[in-house]
């Protein structure tokens, strides 16, 4: 069995699609997802499919990259989280790569979101991109961490370095691997992969994004995070069950799920 930890099924081109994709991740035995909200106008419908499927589970935050969109209060995604379906907070985070400029209203969306996860005792889906610095400082300064009293959480689709791995980490935090990791070009992130824990990495398809070989270039889907489990698993010289069950494992643990 395998867990996509983060994707977005209730974007447009997957949700038309929705029978199929349920088919397929039963098929590739990925025997659970959690759909990933990125901002407030579409959290009803992430909230929907939570309640639709058992075995979907949803999230409430706003991104980073989504630049004109209602600014959530930290009460407000408190409120929003206490649902029991809804096992996360984000996904939030610092991304300097798409956009540019004074982006202390990104800092600043970040706090509320580590604030609320503390609150909520919810953790976090953390996405960080050219900001890795920025992103650290922060979650020690808010106490994200559970070393802070914090609730942790995830750093999603994670291309940073082992040195961020670590320091997150040591936050009591888990990293998650994305198809990113099975790109030939992504040789400094196999290293990372290989050098950190099974006990602290999740898988993801961040689909419909970034699809793992061998569909790369594709639309992705929950089921497709088999390949990035195989190859992890490849990756690290460990049989790929001990991979399924370690990795389903950590998401279960880390988001308080008796499965
Ligand atoms: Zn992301
Ligand atoms: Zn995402």
């Amino acid at each position: 069995m395998y867990i996509d930890s983060h994707c977005h099924i209730n974007f447009p081109e997957l949700a038309v699609r929705m029978p199929e994709i349920l088919q397929k991740m039963q098929d590739n035995g990925v025997t659970h997802a959690l759909c990933v909200s990125v901002d407030l106008p579409d959290f009803p419908q992430v909230l929907a499919l939570a309640e639709q499927y058992p075995h979907i589970y949803a999230s409430v935050g706003v991104h980073p990259d989504y630049e004109d969109t209602e600014e959530p209060s930290a009460a407000q995604l408190v409120a929003l989280s206490q649902h029991p379906k809804i096992i996360a907070i984000g996904e939030t985070g610092l991304d300097y790569f798409r956009l540019k400029g004074d982006l202390e209203w990104q800092r600043e969306r970040f706090r509320q979101h580590i604030r609320a996860s503390r609150i909520s005792g919810k953790p976090l889906i953390i996405h960080t991109r050219a900001a890795s610095e920025d992103t650290i400082r922060i979650m020690r300064e808010e106490g994200a961490g559970t070393d802070n009293g914090g609730a942790a959480g995830v750093m999603h689709c994670f291309t940073e370095s082992l040195e961020v791995a670590l320091a997150a980490i040591e936050m009591g935090f888990y990293i998650s691997f994305s198809g990113i990791l099975t790109f030939k070009s992504a040789k400094d992130l196999q290293a990372v992969a290989k050098a950190l824990p099974l006990e602290r990495i999740l898988i993801e398809t961040d689909s419909p994004y970034l699809a793992p070989m061998p569909h790369r270039g594709k639309m992705n889907e929950p089921g497709f995070v088999r390949h990035v489990g195989e190859y992890l698993a490849d990756l690290k010289g460990l049989p790929v069950k001990q991979v399924q069950e370690t990795t389903s494992k950590n998401f279960f643990d880390l988001f308080k799920i008796t499965p």
